[in-house]
């Protein structure tokens, strides 16, 4: 598999990991957009959102839920924040493997694309 984000799950592509359990993780955006740029990946491989089976969708609230976590270690809950999960080539996706975009730290536009 030459996933990228596989690689950095198993410690072959190095990573600014800023969390960490069995089912997740996180590190920062190699080309970050703002201040805050984290990215939130499950361990497993998944393409992307629209190949999450159905009865993984809580996946998505723990993401959730280790965003919010990061967004207020990294100061930037109170101020506001942004997740993204792009879907598919035109959803602007470009590494094939399930991620969540946290990003903060400056106020980001109002248009989404
Ligand atoms: P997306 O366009 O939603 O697929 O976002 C992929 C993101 O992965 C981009 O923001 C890239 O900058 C980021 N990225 C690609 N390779 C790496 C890497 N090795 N380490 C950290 N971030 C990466
Ligand atoms: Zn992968």
């Amino acid at each position: 598999m030459d996933c990228i984000f596989c690689q950095i799950v198993q410690g072959k592509v190095p990573s600014d990991t800023v969390y960490e359990d069995d089912e997740m993780k996180a590190f920062r955006d190699i080309h970050p957009v703002a201040p805050t740029h984290v990215l939130i990946i499950p361990k497993r491989h998944i393409t992307s959102l629209a190949d999450l089976p159905d009865e993984e969708t809580p996946l998505i609230g723990r993401m959730a839920r280790v965003a919010n976590e990061l967004a207020r270690k990294e100061g930037v809950a109170r101020k506001g924040y942004r997740i993204i999960i792009s879907s598919g080539e035109e959803g602007g996706q470009v590494v094939p493997h399930l991620h969540m975009h946290l990003l903060g730290g400056r106020k980001l536009s109002d248009r989404l694309c």
